[in-house]
């Protein structure tokens, strides 16, 4: 048997360490399509993990605009979008994005976190400020963290806490505001109406992001920002395709001038080659799809859903206001128990993975219970009984 490198022998190290707190993390094998049943292990898992909310992964339409793409364009895109790898079928979806969100212009990049960490140092840099919320995703905090900007965190949703950092930043170049709309890991909405009124008077520009709204709030199902009314309002609007929309892909919606200062500026935009046109393709139907009558029947199906689980919930599970979003976080705090009930309910067939520090803060581990328009009311009420025992 060779013997382990020093290189081996130092990582190792590291990796021993974050097993020992229950951190250690690895891959599981999923064998099958996305949907409320997935294959793992040749065994047959409802799956309670997916932000696929709207079932649409694998959806016929957007199975077969793909297909159509693929013998059309084949698979790849031969380059960056400003050589010679900017399809029509990738214009097509920014100018569909642009419409289904109600902005003048839209540009989309190959992931979400292209998209957050490419936009938010392309508008600010060193000498400006940029405002976070304590619970705003990874991609927000590294996109915040490249651009050289001063960094400050408000508690989440804290919007007296913003008020006096808005206040001490005052005169120090541009400003910031960055938060979610609905919160990756807690499932709650960000106080986008309360963050509108204090820099409209106080100033700064907001940034938005709506990964886990698009498609899903709104009489267009556009997100949270179309639900309160504050499209005009909100400087910067960012979402994924990879989410509601069952695709892949990163999206930036606001006004033209934006726009071409990111396809100027944004680096992940410039410097990395256009998504695949089997991609591009699909998430083009997905939007068309989501903007349409089928969006609105999925959607509303999502929200009966909804609905039944967050009646049935263990009591200690219950949340303030539990028709937020399809997101529930189970919490359980400690991270080696939760770890161990995420592994109990798999054995009995049940995906509803532990979310662990660096996801969450220390001692906030949780299981993120994520719901879809596919579940069946039967699949939701399985999992009911299995909670309530363990
Ligand atoms: C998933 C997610 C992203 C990143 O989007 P991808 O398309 O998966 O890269 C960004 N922000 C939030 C809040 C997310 O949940």
């Amino acid at each position: 048997m060779r013997t382990n490198t020093p290189f081996e022998e130092a990582l190792q190290e590291e990796l021993a360490e974050l097993e020992q707190k229950s951190l250690h993390r690895t891959l599981r094998i999923v064998e099958s399509a996305q949907g409320p049943e997935i294959n793992l292990r040749h065994k047959t898992h409802l799956n309670f993990s997916s932000n696929d909310y709207l079932g649409l992964a694998n959806h016929p339409r957007l199975i077969e605009a793909a297909q159509n793409a693929l013998k059309y364009y084949g698979t790849g895109s031969g380059a960056a979008r400003l050589i010679c790898g900017n399809l029509d079928v990738h214009s097509a979806l920014d100018s569909a994005l642009a419409q289904f969100k109600d902005t003048e212009a839209a540009l989309t990049f190959s992931t979400g976190y292209a998209a957050a960490v490419g936009t938010i140092p392309a508008v600010v840099g060193r000498g400006d400020t940029v405002i976070l919320d304590k619970l705003a995703h990874a991609s927000l905090i590294d996109g915040a963290r490249l651009s050289g900007a001063r960094l400050r965190a408000f508690p989440h949703n804290n919007i007296a806490y913003l008020k006096k950092v808005l206040r001490q930043e005052k005169n120090s170049g541009r400003i910031l505001i960055v938060t979610e709309s609905v919160f990756s890991m807690d499932g709650d909405i960000g106080k986008l109406e309360d963050i509108v009124e204090v820099k409209e008077k106080l100033g700064g520009w907001l940034m938005v992001d709506e990964a886990h709204a698009t498609g899903m709030y709104g009489r267009n199902r556009r997100g949270m920002v179309e639900q309160l009314g504050l499209s005009k309002k909100v400087e910067i609007q960012m979402g994924t395709l990879s989410k509601a929309l069952g695709s892949s892909g990163g999206y930036i919606a606001g006004c033209k001038t934006l726009i071409d200062i990111l396809i100027n500026k944004a680096r992940s935009f410039i410097y990395s080659t256009a998504t695949s046109p089997t991609v591009a393709a699909a998430s083009l139907a997905a939007v068309l799809l989501v903007s349409g009558a089928e969006g609105e029947e999925r959607r509303s199906a999502l929200w009966d859903n909804i609905h039944y689980l967050a009646e049935r919930l263990p009591a200690r599970w219950s949340r303030s206001d539990p028709l937020q979003s399809p997101i529930f976080p189970l919490m359980i705090g400690d991270e080696a128990e939760a770890l161990q009930i995420a592994q109990q309910l798999e054995k009995k067939g049940f995906l509803v993975p532990a979310i662990r520090y660096p996801t969450v803060a220390h001692q906030q581990a949780r299981l993120r219970l994520t719901l879809s328009s596919k579940h069946e009311k039967n699949q939701i009420d399985e999992l009911l009984k299995h909670l309530t025992n363990s």
